[in-house]
């Protein structure tokens, strides 16, 4: 009964945002497997500048197929938040070689292009596109679209903190080509077929966005700022430290306006 509610909770939301007359239950279903023997490239392209422009992964196609029962954190947020080493003097931003290796093994390849029986992930900072600006924000639909076929975490992070339309439009534009549809027989259900990771993180990143989750922690030392609100106001990720952070940063807000007052009026008092 209960879960009869809620489905019809969720078809009517979804008719009144989609303008459409019927709705159909959906469900995900993860068509991919697990690499195995994951290992860096040997060639590791570094910028101008020193700092890191891409390098490759390989690894051997597993057969454990990816199962969301087994994730404590969604991969889009776990994906948006992988530690990225800059060369700040052309700002670039590339996900870390290790943070990538792990991401991979416990989530699975981004995409799964087959070089002689091995998976193989180039990873690419924008720099390698030959573009010298670097800042996103400058960038047009064309761009944003190499960026989301080249799995870009920058472009990602940039969705996620400034919410642009247009990058969302790019980001919505490739996913819908990636995914495939079809209905299941026996539940009537819509299935969506996800092909790798990096779909699946474009089709969660746009549902949150969406329902107004997407935001930045504002505790500037936020060891992963990229976070899902469970309540509208939530300014801060519910990461302990930043908790805290926020209470003493009432607390010393509150001291500064109370204590302030009141020294003045001490003041005050002296000089009668
Ligand atoms: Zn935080």
């Amino acid at each position: 009964m209960v879960k009869q509610k809620n489905l019809a909770e969720t078809s009517s939301t979804v008719r009144a945002g989609l303008g459409g007359a019927y709705s159909f239950r959906s469900v995900t279903r993860l068509r991919w497997q697990l690499p195995t023997e994951l290992e860096l490239g040997s060639h590791v392209q570094q910028n101008l500048a020193g700092g890191l422009s891409s390098y490759t992964i390989f690894a051997k196609p597993g057969d454990i197929t990816a199962d969301p029962a087994r994730w404590k954190a969604t991969p889009h947020r776990v994906f948006v938040n992988l530690p990225a080493s800059t060369t700040p003097e052309l700002g670039l931003e590339i996900v870390e070689p290790k943070a990538m290796l792990g991401f991979s093994k416990r989530y699975g390849l981004l995409e799964h292009n087959t070089v002689n029986d091995r998976w193989v992930l180039q990873v690419q900072s924008t720099a390698s596109l030959g573009y010298i600006s670097s800042t996103i924000e400058g960038f047009g639909p064309e761009e944003f679209g190499e960026l989301i076929r080249m799995k870009s975490q920058a472009l990602l992070r940039f969705a996620w903190k400034t919410g642009d339309k247009r990058v969302r439009d790019e980001i919505g534009r490739y996913t819908a080509q990636e995914l495939q549809a079809q209905v299941d027989i026996a539940t009537g259900a819509v299935v969506l077929n996800v092909a790798n990771a990096w779909t699946l993180i474009c089709m969660l990143f746009l549902r949150d966005h969406a329902a107004g989750k997407t935001a930045v922690c504002a505790n500037p030392e936020c060891p992963a700022p990229y976070f899902l609100k469970s309540r509208k106001t939530q300014k801060i990720c519910e990461a302990g430290e930043c908790v805290a952070w926020a209470q003493r940063n009432y607390a010393l807000r509150w001291w500064r306006e109370n204590e302030s007052k009141a020294s003045k009026g001490k003041l005050e008092g002296k000089a009668k």
